[in-house]
Parts: C-alpha cells; structure tokens; sequence
C-alpha cells in the first residue's frame, strides 16, 4: 500500500495517479474538508521574519489559488507540463473575463502578457473571490483529483495529523498519527507542503532537512481613483504581468491596502482601490526547524522588490492613481518551497521506501506559480514508481 501524507497539490496528483493505475492508496489528511467557499478560514500563516501563507485542510493551499498556471523551464518535465496543462484545462484569460481596472492598466503599457489560468472560464463569474476559495467551482484545485483518487478505490483519513515515519533498519515502513496510531503500508511519500514536510523528517530523525527556503516574497502596492471606480477588489486578479527578469508585475487587490489607507486617515471605498503585485524570485535562505521558521530577505532580494514597486508605482500613475494615496502591504510569501531539495529532486527516495512529492522538492529561487510544477513531478515519480513497483 502507499501511504501518501498530505492532500494539497503534490499530495493529491501522486494519490490519483497511483490510483488510477490500480495501486492500493491510503491518503492521510491532517485538516477537514471544507466548503470551498470557507477556504480562508483554513489559512495558516506563518510568522517568520516574512509572513508565509499557507492552507490545512483537504486540498491544501491549492484551494486559495489564483489559478495561475505557468510552466518553469525543465526540460525533463515537458510531457507531464503538457499532460498537467490538459487536465487542468490551462486557458490564456479571454479578454471578455478581465475587469475595468485591469482593462484600464492594459492601456497604458504595451509590455503586459496574458495569464494562463486553470479555470473554467464557462463557469467562472470573474468575482476576484479566488483566494478566498472559489464560490462557482470554475477554477481546479486537488481535491478535484482526490475526488478521483477515491472514486478509483483510494482511500482518506481526514483530521489526522502525522507525527512521523516509522523507520526500521534505514528503510520506511509506516507512519505514527500525533494521536499515536500507526499505520503500515509499502511506500511512503511525503507531500505535507515544503513547510510540514520536513518538520515530519526532522520529527522522524531526518534532522538535516529544513533549509534552502524561499517563499517568492510579494508586496502590493495600490492607492485610490477616485472618479473612474475601478473596482478590482470585483474582478478575475492577476489575469495580466508584467515580467521583468528581477520581478514581476500583475493587478491584485489586498484588504491590506484598504486597511492601510485608513490608518493613514485617507477615507477609502474597496471600489477605489487599484494595486499590483511586485513579487521577487527570492534568495532560498530561510530555514524550517520544528518549532520555528526564520525567514528574511536579503539586500539583493530588498532592491529588487523596489525595483518592482518603482515601475509598479509609475502605471498606477499613469493610470491616475492619486499620487498621495499609494499605500504597500507588508512584505508576505506564497510559495514556500525548496525546504528537502538538498536531499532530493522528488524522484529519488529519501531512504528506502521515502518519498517525497511537494514544494519542498523544487529547488529556489523559483519566482513563478509552483501548482504545475508540483503537479508534473508528482506524475514523473508516479511514472518512476509504477514502473519501478
Ligand atoms: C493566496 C495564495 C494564492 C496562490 N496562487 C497560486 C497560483 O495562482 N498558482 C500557483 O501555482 N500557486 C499558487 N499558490 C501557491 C500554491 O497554492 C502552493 O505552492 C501549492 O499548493 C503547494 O503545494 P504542496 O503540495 O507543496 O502543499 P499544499 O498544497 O499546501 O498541501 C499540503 C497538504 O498537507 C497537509 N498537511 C500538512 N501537515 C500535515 C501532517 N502533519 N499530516 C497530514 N497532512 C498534513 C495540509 O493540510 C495540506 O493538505 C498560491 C498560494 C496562496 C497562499
């Protein structure tokens, strides 16, 4: 049997693929399944020297995606990107889905390029509700293909936190439950996310794990226009960027900005608001131990960031954001990754019977949407494994 740990964007790929081919799979799920529509109240954000956000529950942190989906340039995973990109239903946004205020900040520059998103854009209502969990079940997330795991015979335990591997003469045999249950089973793999991973290797006494972190380090910076409502706090966010190679620009409103705005006494309607995110590729030197998890930028990662928002901060104008009003939230990661890629690229087992199949495997800086990457290693080691198996 697999033991597979974790139902997020790594978990669930491995879990149906196995499934699929008639493998015996057991999925063992430390949060609850919750309506999609309730997926921010699973949010877990971690308070290192930069907040890191990410998800407990079925479907991990893919249920608060934007949907973006982009490939990151490995060669090796050309079929599966190709594979991934076609069960996803990966589509460039239609310019009939992009809001007023996206539409407004095409016009003033010709160097945006359009997102490709794993939405269903028949069903999407284009409400900007995506990180709060999508409320017309247009935009893909892993429990979609845990859905499909099951109905091939897989099977789940919800609410069951995993303490550790259970180790036996350096090969794995098992898992310990934080309640003490064990189970048994032939092949584990790991896919608890690049923050829980390695605090599960390092509980099993697989302590040189937890390094290497980076987290693609965003701001969003954003001030009022008064007479045109832009209203992207409305709208499908991130449907266009700007790439430059220190960052990358793309519409994205944050109640942060709001917030911000009315502790520096300038009255504010959400409808107002137009922001954008400058998000780094940031140096992997953050560090996951059990109990904590320091992260900082450093000075080049601090001067591309400003880079960002000097460019980000000139379309606002040109698009007629009140000079006075711009505000940035504080400085967050999404994309926490890269904490076991010292030890392993996702294919080869940690120690006998050890796999992994998560963000923690992606080695950083990264910099782009992690989901399809994720994906498509989890198919490659399900190739590796069915064919090795
Ligand atoms: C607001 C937001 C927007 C994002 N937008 C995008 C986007 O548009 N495109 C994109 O590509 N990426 C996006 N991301 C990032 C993306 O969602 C993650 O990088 C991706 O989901 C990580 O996959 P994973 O399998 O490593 O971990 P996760 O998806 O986080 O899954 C980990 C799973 O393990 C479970 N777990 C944790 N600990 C244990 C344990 N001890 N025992 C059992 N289970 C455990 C968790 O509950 C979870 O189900 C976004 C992230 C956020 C926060």
């Amino acid at each position: 049997m697999f033991i597979i740990v974790g139902s997020g964007a790594g978990g669930a790929t491995i879990a149906k693929e196995l499934a699929c081919v008639g493998k015996e799979v057991l999925i063992i799920e430390r949060g609850s399944e919750i309506p999609t529509i309730n997926a921010s109240k699973s949010y877990n954000i971690v308070r290192s020297g930069i907040e890191i956000w990410h998800n407990i529950c079925l479907g991990g942190t893919t249920l608060v995606s934007l949907g973006n989906a982009v490939r990151a340039n490995i060669d090796e995973l050309n079929d599966f990107y190709l594979e991934a990109e076609r069960e996803l239903n990966v589509k460039n946004v239609p310019y009939h889905h992009m809001g007023n205020a996206t539409k407004m900040l095409l016009e003033v520059s010709s160097d945006w390029k359009v997102m490709p998103k794993h939405i269903d854009f028949s069903k999407c209502k284009s409400c900007g509700k995506c990180p709060f969990g999508c409320p017309c079940n247009a935009k893909w997330d892993s429990t979609h293909f845990i859905r499909e795991a099951l109905m091939r015979g897989a099977k789940l335990m919800l609410n069951s936190p995993v303490e550790k591997v259970i180790i036996r003469n350096n090969k794995a045999i098992g898992v310990k439950l934080l309640n003490g249950k064990e189970i048994f089973g032939d092949t584990i793999i790991l896919s608890a996310g690049s923050i829980e991973t390695p605090r599960i290797l390092i509980r099993s006494g697989i302590d040189y794990v937890g390094d290497n972190l980076f987290v693609d380090a965003f701001i969003t910076i954003g001030g009022i226009i008064k007479d045109k409502k832009p209203g992207l706090n409305k709208e499908l966010n991130m449907a266009i960027f700007i790439k430059r190679e220190d960052y990358l620009i793309s519409p994205h409103y944050s109640t942060f900005l709001l917030q911000n705005l009315l502790s520096r006494g300038i009255k504010a309607n959400p409808d107002d608001i137009i922001g954008l995110m400058v998000k780094i590729a940031d140096e992997p030197i953050g560090i996951v131990s059990e109990d904590k998890v320091l992260k900082n930028l450093t000075k080049r990662d601090l001067e591309k960031l400003e880079k960002g928002k000097k460019e980000a901060e000139e379309l606002l104008l040109r698009v007629g954001v009140d000079y006075d009003s711009i505000v940035s939230t504080h400085i967050r990661g999404a994309h926490p990754g890269g904490t076991c890629s010292k030890i392993t690229n996702g294919y080869e087992p940690i120690l006998e019977s050890l796999y992994l199949s998560d963000a923690s495997t992606i080695k950083g800086p990264f910099g782009l949407p992690p989901i399809l990457t994720i994906i498509s290693k989890a198919k490659k080691l399900s190739s590796i494994l069915t064919s090795r198996a």
